[in-house]
């Protein structure tokens, strides 16, 4: 059960510090999921866009891993990131490590950013690398989680 377990939770990716994961954590590259993490309903944010820039200017390689067969190219150039997998088969440990390779670093020094806790979360802390939990509160996914879950104490609906 422990492997479902992220290192870290957050409700966005702008709310990651990056000067724990760099100074405290030794971390030296991030692997993003896409959909959901990166690209929320086909959007990617200012704040998203910012954390991306400032994570390259702190030296950290950044790569994307997606199980998605397709990955707006739009999106991918307004990222400019330019080691991505998709189709990537997560949570598999095998694409993590291809990826880690990929980013001349080891493991344990790579971080995976993620808003899924089976694909992410579990890929990740099989690879061996830090796992770090986007839970966002404004998808429709957890929404629906969340209202199913009122309906049952006799909320009818959430905004
Ligand atoms: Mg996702």
């Amino acid at each position: 059960m422990k492997y479902f377990v992220p290192s870290e939770t957050y409700q966005k990716i702008s709310d990651i510090s990056l000067d724990y994961l760099i100074n405290d954590k030794k971390i030296k590259g991030l692997i993003f999921d896409f959909d959901g993490t990166l690209s929320i309903r086909k959007k990617i944010s200012i704040e998203t866009l910012n954390f991306i820039k400032k994570s390259k200017e702190r030296g950290l390689k950044i790569s994307v891993l997606s199980n998605n067969i397709h990955l707006s190219k739009a999106l991918i150039k307004i990222l400019s990131i330019n080691t991505i997998k998709k189709f990537a088969f997560k949570p598999l440990k095998q694409p993590f490590l291809k990826m880690a390779k990929r980013m001349k670093l080891p493991p344990q020094k790579i971080a995976v950013i993620g808003n899924n806790r089976i694909s992410d979360i579990l890929g990740a802390n099989r690879a061996g690398m830090y796992s770090i939990y986007i839970q966002n509160m404004n998808s429709f996914l957890y929404k629906r989680k969340i209202s199913k879950n009122l309906k049952h104490i006799g909320i009818k609906h959430i905004d």
